[in-house]
């Protein structure tokens, strides 16, 4: 074949992209291509941060393309109808594409002529971990069990030195609006992708070896930030579980191989929920769990906006969402605290904060963003006991002792001195007046009791599971 398409998705990377590969192996010219698809663009689960990430990396990759003698063709429309365009354009025999596995992508994607579709997203795509019987796995842990077991990836690939060059053909300038925001600590693209991996995992002393003690820390950066990257492919996941392979069989001690596994685990879990959303699609509508369907939520829009916009009372809640406002991302930790209390305290319905994660989080994804949010919920696969309700108070304590995290993201909090950090309005009046934290003038009291709110919502999912029993 003279010319193929290259259609890019997800795989914003010319370094272990197996989609590329293919494509140079199977023609003499390579027409790189993305389509700026209107339907995901209006989406209401698509945010302007997460664009402007795109958009970035777009602007990124066509140099890294022209540095090699190609560059990108960019194009906005349907991609059916935009990609038969550009194959008609340059006489492409075909279009060589990386796998995606979400509903709308494969639904998507059966429309498209002459697409061929190469593994990457995933070590172990959907259909390779399956119970003895066949089935998919519905549990983490005997899941990541039979992953493990299957062969490691190979060695990750290079990126090439030449894409031979496209003929011209008409593109669209990558959009500059919208920008990402210099508050937004995520620089778009392959090179800085790379860069935070490496530092992650280089060393005796890296950080991934410090991950099982640290990660679950908010006031610390002891995991890797990576999870933009992971999710539109900068990085692939081969490189990524390469890495942390490597860096156990590295490890300098027990305690630091535990780290690296963990690391590796998490990994894992991001393989798990997108195999969960390829077998279970109705988890983006419903609970994974049948009796779990009809829970009396109380969705008061009021309460909900206390929430998105961390002023609920209660500083780890409020720092958190805070944070994802101000930066697109939130520390995993956080996210389950800030779920946690959205579902639990306030009875709100998962999918209202499963919807607003998806349209401010940078590395907003639909598998992963599901997962955590019906784990949360005790409504997914491997479900927190419904009965388990973070304390915030208690979490506060644990994950951020110091109160460093809280009184970043919240500075009204700044001189409250370290025993009333996560329960400001335990202060009495002098201490409030002293460090310049007046409650219900400088922070909410708390929006809800969560004594009582807990017992109502163990009432709720009680009431829930036994209408369906
Ligand atoms: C309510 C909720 C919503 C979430 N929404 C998303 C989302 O939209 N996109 C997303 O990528 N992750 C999501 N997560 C998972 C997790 O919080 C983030 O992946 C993690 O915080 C990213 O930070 P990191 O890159 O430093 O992760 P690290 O701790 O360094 O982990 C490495 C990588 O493993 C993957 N990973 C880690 N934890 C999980 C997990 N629990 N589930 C799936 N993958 C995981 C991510 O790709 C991550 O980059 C969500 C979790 C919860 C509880």
């Amino acid at each position: 074949m003279k010319t193929v398409l290259w259609w890019i998705r997800r795989d914003l990377r010319l370094a272990d992209n197996q989609a590329l590969a293919a494509a140079l192996n199977a023609a003499e010219r390579v027409v790189p291509v993305f389509v700026l698809d209107p339907a995901l663009l209006a989406s209401e689960r698509v945010g302007p941060l997460r664009v402007a990430f795109l958009l970035e990396g777009l602007r990124r990759l066509d140099s890294d393309l022209r540095q090699r003698g190609s560059r990108l063709v960019l194009r906005r429309g349907d991609p059916a109808a935009e990609l038969s365009a550009v194959a008609a354009e340059t006489g492409a025999g075909a279009i060589l594409a990386e796998e995606d596995f979400t509903p709308y992508a494969r639904q998507r994607d059966s429309r498209v002529p002459s697409l061929q579709l190469v593994g990457g997203r995933l070590v172990h795509p959907p259909g390779s971990v399956r119970k003895a019987d066949g089935t998919p796995y519905v549990v983490y842990t005997p899941f990541s069990r039979t992953w493990k077991g299957l062969p490691q990836p190979g060695a990750a690939m290079p990126a090439p030195a030449h894409v031979p060059t496209a003929p011209q053909v008409a593109s669209l300038p990558v959009p500059d609006q919208p920008e990402r925001p210099p508050a937004i600590p995520f620089p778009s693209g392959e090179t800085e992708a790379q860069r935070r991996l490496a530092a992650f995992v280089t060393g005796d002393d890296a950080p991934v070896y410090r991950y099982a003690q640290t990660r679950d820390r908010v006031d610390l950066d002891g995991t890797s930030q990576l999870s933009p990257y992971l999710h539109l492919g900068m990085i692939s996941s081969r490189q990524a579980v390469a890495a942390a392979l490597d860096a156990i069989a590295a490890a300098p001690n027990a305690a630091a191989r535990e780290g690296a596994e963990t690391w590796l685990n998490e990994l894992i879990w991001r393989e798990f929920y997108v195999h969960i959303l390829y077998h279970f699609p109705h988890v983006l509508e419903q609970s994974f769990r049948a009796n779990l369907q009809e829970i009396r939520w109380q969705d008061d829009a009021s309460s909900f906006a206390a929430w998105r916009d961390g002023c609920t009372g209660y500083p780890i809640v409020d720092a958190a969402m805070r944070q994802l406002a101000q930066t697109g991302w939130m520390h995993n930790r956080a996210r389950m605290v800030a779920a946690s209390f959205l579902i639990k305290d306030l009875l709100i319905d998962w999918r209202w904060g499963e919807r607003y994660f998806m349209q401010t989080l940078i590395d907003g994804d639909s598998a992963a963003n599901n997962g955590g949010w019906q784990w949360t919920a005790g409504t997914g696969t491997d479900a927190a006991p419904y009965f388990r309700v973070f304390h915030p108070v208690a979490q506060g304590r644990k994950h951020d002792p110091q109160g460093t995290y809280v009184r970043r993201w919240l500075p009204e909090l700044g001189r409250v001195p370290e025993r009333f950090v996560h329960q400001p309005w335990k202060m009495p009046d002098d201490v409030q007046q002293a460090a310049g934290c007046v409650i219900g003038r400088d922070y909410p009291a708390p929006i809800v009791d969560h004594a009582w709110a807990r017992e109502r919502a163990l009432d709720a999912y009680r009431h829930a599971r036994r209408n369906l029993a």
